[in-house]
């Protein structure tokens, strides 16, 4: 444990606002990343939670950020993260967003519509780029399909040290639940040397027990 280690963690989805009325979001309930802010604050690291819009309360102890888009989002994380020592990313971000926001409510019309999208910023994959020594960035990926080789490549992409897979295949992990079913991989050229990556599979379990398993792992690179 470090009583000084400052910690970000993101959580929660996001939401895109199409007009004042509809928006584009994800099925995130946020209580992932608000689990593994819990655990990090349990071990004595000072944690800042930017989080999108979510039903469940901060963890005691916990500085939270409230967000409501991809973009507040990213600007919230860029100015937070030269003062962390490491990033935890459980957010659902929106990969798109309207390209334009209608000021007024889109009324209905005769036929289809179609919303023009344009990409958000990858915050965590920004995170990675601009990461110094010593700070630790851990990621999530959340996959249906071809998880540990889309798992892996994600973390060598985003220059995370360690991915949190869960497969949306497996009853009772991903959005919602109160469960998940993690396997870390983790990069073994950290402070404590060896190369190579390695790879830790948990049982169904809950949320909770899953974030200790998380904040072990950094804390073992760390
Ligand atoms: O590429 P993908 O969205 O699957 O990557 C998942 C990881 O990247 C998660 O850790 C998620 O929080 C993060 N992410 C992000 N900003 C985005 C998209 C994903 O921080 N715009």
């Amino acid at each position: 444990m470090n009583c000084s280690r400052r910690f970000l963690v993101t959580a929660g989805p996001t939401i895109e606002a199409i007009d004042p009325v509809r928006f584009i979001s994800n099925h995130s309930t946020g209580k992932m990343g608000y689990a593994v802010a819990a655990e990090l604050a349990a071990r004595g690291t000072e944690v800042v939670l930017v989080s999108g819009p979510t039903a469940i309360e901060a963890p005691a102890g916990v500085r939270r950020v409230d967000v409501v888009s991809a973009e507040d989002m990213y600007r919230a994380c860029m100015e937070l993260w030269p003062e962390m020592d490491g990033a935890v990313m459980c957010a659902a971000v929106a990969d798109y967003t309207p390209a334009r926001v209608s000021a007024t409510k889109v009324k209905k019309q005769d036929g289809g519509f179609s919303i023009e999208l344009v990409p958000t910023k990858d915050i965590a994959a920004e995170l990675g780029r601009t990461k110094r020594e010593g700070q630790v960035l851990v990621g999530f990926a959340l996959e249906t399909d071809n998880e540990e080789a889309n798992a892996v490549s994600k973390m060598e992409r985003k220059n995370f040290d360690a991915i949190v897979l869960n497969s949306l295949r497996d009853e009772g992990a991903g959005f919602g639940g109160d469960t998940n079913r993690i396997t870390i991989f983790s990069r073994t050229d950290g402070p404590n040397a060896g190369s190579g990556i390695k790879k830790a599979t948990y049982p169904l379990e809950s949320k909770a027990a899953a974030a200790v398993h998380i904040a072990d792992a950094i804390d073992l690179w760390w």
